[in-house]
């Protein structure tokens, strides 16, 4: 019998998993990972190997829908018996918003699930659904002890001044804060940086993927990031506009868009997508020959520069810089047009070890370290489970 820790990913209408053994040390090895997905109509289960073979499916048949609770049941059922090794003895689960009063992963309780659910008003993406998971887990397995791992917890060293926002103090006590997000990647990546970089002090951090943002870091605490409020702004994303002034959101209001319809556009319809008008899909834009797809990703690495440049003045220089998750990991034409943008830091690029994915791509003689670090963020959340959680 193998003790796991189940880490969730649950949003609106899937639910993603990892099983986690909790042997191992500060390594727990993954014993397997999948999905719940479409819950909404023609649900379907997938389960697949630590290497990504698929090891079985379900499907509840079309027509059918099933809720969080249903789908938790079914994995944890699964896991248990046809992973026949496999007893779950506690949960960990991505939330994304922890407030001002969760700096670090906390233990789940009815209550402090009240206070999370309570923030859901600000973060209309992920913060209800990832709640939803937790108590539907508590529900079906009361007893279980499950861990709440913060996408904001770690920028809560940021200083003050990088918290605020220069408005009346009436606004900023209805909870308007810089929270910052993916904090639990740049987590995971901070504490890779000394293997690759030792020494390294100041560090940039950019998490490039569907979602993305910079990550500003001082002795691997978080100092500044990029994305803001609720997971819009900073970096232009695969589908979310980031940085758009809030003028603008006044002025096509007034022009008639109505606040969802806007919402819907600027989460939706913007980005990569909104710039190309074909894709949010990195892969596809830059293999592009098209106008478009060009100036998309042309504004993307333009966006990518200003805040690195930014940061480099918020750290007083800088030792190292990663590229993570989907487009940090593989994408070597956006990481060369970065680094050629940033020469002037004495940041010199290899360009065979940027082709071939690092993991060091900055030359010897390179003042500043840049390195490609793969992030994981669900090994995060299971080494915060487990030390918060200890299974007798
Ligand atoms: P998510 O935030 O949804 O988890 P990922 O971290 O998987 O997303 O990143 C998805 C992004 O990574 C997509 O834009 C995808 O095109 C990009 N990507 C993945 N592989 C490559 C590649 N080989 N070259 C360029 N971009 C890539």
């Amino acid at each position: 019998m193998t003790d796991a820790v189940l880490v969730v990913n649950a949003g609106s209408t899937s639910l993603k998993f990892g099983a986690y053994a909790t042997t191992g040390g500060t390594e727990p090895p993954l014993l397997c990972r999948g999905m719940v997905d479409s819950m909404a109509g023609d649900p379907h289960f997938v389960a697949k190997t630590p290497d990504g073979k698929p090891v079985d499916a379900h499907e509840w048949g079309e027509g059918h829908t099933i809720d969080h609770r249903t789908a938790l049941e079914f994995i944890v059922g699964w896991l248990e018996q046809h992973e026949a090794n496999i007893k779950v003895v506690a949960a960990g689960h991505r939330v994304v918003l922890g407030g001002t009063r969760f700096d670090a992963p906390v233990l789940i309780t009815p209550e402090v699930l009240d206070y999370l659910e309570g923030l859901c008003a600000m973060e209309p993406s992920h913060q209800a659904f990832n709640v939803r998971g937790a108590r539907a887990l508590a529900q079906a397995f009361p007893g279980l002890p499950q861990v709440a791992s913060f996408d904001t917890s770690f920028h809560r060293t940021m200083p003050e001044v990088a918290q605020i926002y220069a408005l009346p103090k009436a606004l900023r006590d209805t909870g308007v804060r810089h929270w910052g997000y993916h904090g639990i990647s740049y987590d995971y990546i901070s504490r890779q940086v000394p293997q690759y970089a030792p020494g390294a002090r100041r560090v940039i951090a950019a998490h490039l993927g569907g979602g993305a943002s910079v990550c500003a870091m001082l002795d691997g605490r978080s100092v500044e990031t990029s994305m803001a409020f609720a997971g819009l702004t900073g970096l232009p994303m695969a589908t979310r506009s980031g940085d758009v002034p809030a003028d603008v959101i006044f002025y096509l209001q007034r022009s008639g868009f109505s606040p969802d319809a806007l919402e819907k556009q600027l989460y939706g319809n913007a980005g990569l997508l909104g710039l190309s008008g074909a894709s949010g899909d990195m892969r596809r834009l830059q293999d592009s020959a098209d106008a478009d797809a060009v100036l998309a990703v042309r504004y993307f690495v333009y966006a990518l520069t200003k805040f690195i440049g930014a940061y480099v003045a918020v750290l007083g220089g800088l030792d190292a810089l990663v590229f993570t998750a989907g487009i940090g990991e593989n994408s070597a034409p956006v990481r060369a047009a970065t680094c050629a943008a940033l020469g002037f830091l004495g940041l010199a690029l290899d360009t065979a070890a940027n082709s071939a994915n690092g993991p060091r791509i900055s030359t010897p003689d390179s003042k500043v370290g840049v390195f490609v670090i793969p992030t994981n963020e669900e090994l995060m959340i299971a080494q915060h489970t487990l030390g918060l959680v200890r299974p007798a």
